[in-house]
């Protein structure tokens, strides 16, 4: 695509977009310009006074891309839509952003599996131009932890499972730049040799990943903890429902403690780009792995067009 930076001589495997006008609600960054430029990946892009940078004060999507084609698209935009609202954000611009996306993924060389992510700050404080940018990449091999499985840990969150209702504030369940402790918690569950985390509320229910969604089979039932708890609207379970019902298993939310999941046929961890990682142990605790089940979602997962 002309205009846009390459990287990595002529096979390019990172490319980064730049939006002009993230929000028709804030003024353009170069009236007139076009609504997004090429920016080679490995310049400086950011201000040292960016609100993103300065604060975590932004938001951010990452989306899987199956051979060129950006996977569950809208339901992205439409939670970055409603992260940029919970944080008082001005509204992204839908239309600018999807362009911005399939540009940049336009613009990496062919792969089975890569990876989009936007990112919307506040931009400099006191400017009010938000600032916007689309960096996309090839994706890392994550074909083991998709058939091996994954350790994970149940970790206290601090919060109650209602917080969204009664402290709004704290921006439970969006996808905010503020994502320190979502990392903080893995060093801690590598420490206590496991490789990711389940979050508990601080009343005993079973949240989310700090990177993904729980999801869970009870014979032919497929369950997530639901919505409403603080946690993130899953893009990737919401497609894995999809394929769910259409093999005929029900599906469903059900919130529940860490005893009952560990009573549970199959548990996963499914998020974008890493897509379902089957739990084989569950705080020290051996959990079975459905190998057929899981090969199918993940084949479902990458062949999605849309
Ligand atoms: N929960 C949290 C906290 C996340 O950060 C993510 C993704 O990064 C998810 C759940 C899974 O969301 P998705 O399936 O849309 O990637």
């Amino acid at each position: 695509m002309q205009g846009l930076a390459r990287q990595n001589g002529p096979v390019p495997t990172t490319a980064l977009i730049v939006l002009n006008q993230p929000s028709a609600d804030a003024p353009p960054h170069s009236p007139g310009a076009p609504a997004f430029a090429g920016h080679d990946p490995a310049s400086p892009l950011l201000s040292a006074l960016d609100l993103g940078a300065t604060r975590g004060d932004g938001i951010f999507e990452t989306i899987s891309v199956g051979n060129g084609r950006p996977q569950a698209l809208e339901h992205h935009l439409r939670r970055f839509a409603s992260s940029a609202a919970a944080l008082e954000l001005p509204a992204p611009d839908a239309d600018a952003w999807r362009s911005a996306i399939l540009a940049a993924i336009d613009s990496l060389d062919p792969a089975e599996e890569s990876s989009v992510k936007t990112v919307l700050t506040r931009g400099i404080e006191g400017d009010g131009r938000p600032t916007g940018w689309v960096f996309a990449t090839h994706s890392p091999d994550f074909s083991h932890v998709r058939t091996e499985g994954i350790r994970v840990v149940t970790l206290d969150r601090g919060y109650r499972h209602d917080v969204e209702q009664t402290s709004p504030w704290l921006l439970a369940g969006a996808k905010t730049l503020s994502y320190a402790v979502n990392r903080s918690v893995v060093r801690e569950a590598n420490r206590r040799g496991a490789d990711e985390v389940i979050f508990v509320s601080s009343d005993g229910f079973v949240l989310e990943g700090p990177s993904s969604s729980v999801v869970f089979r009870v014979g032919d039932r497929l369950v997530t903890p639901g919505t409403g708890l603080g946690i993130l609207d899953g893009t990737t379970q919401a497609s894995i429902f999809r394929y769910a019902e259409g093999i005929g298993l029900e599906t469903g939310f059900q919130l529940l403690t860490p005893d009952e999941l560990r009573l549970a046929d199959a548990v996963w961890l499914v998020s974008s780009v890493r897509l379902a990682a089957p739990v084989r142990e569950l705080d020290g605790e051996p959990l079975a792995i459905d190998h057929d089940l899981t090969a199918g979602i993940n084949r479902h997962l990458r062949a999605l067009t849309e």
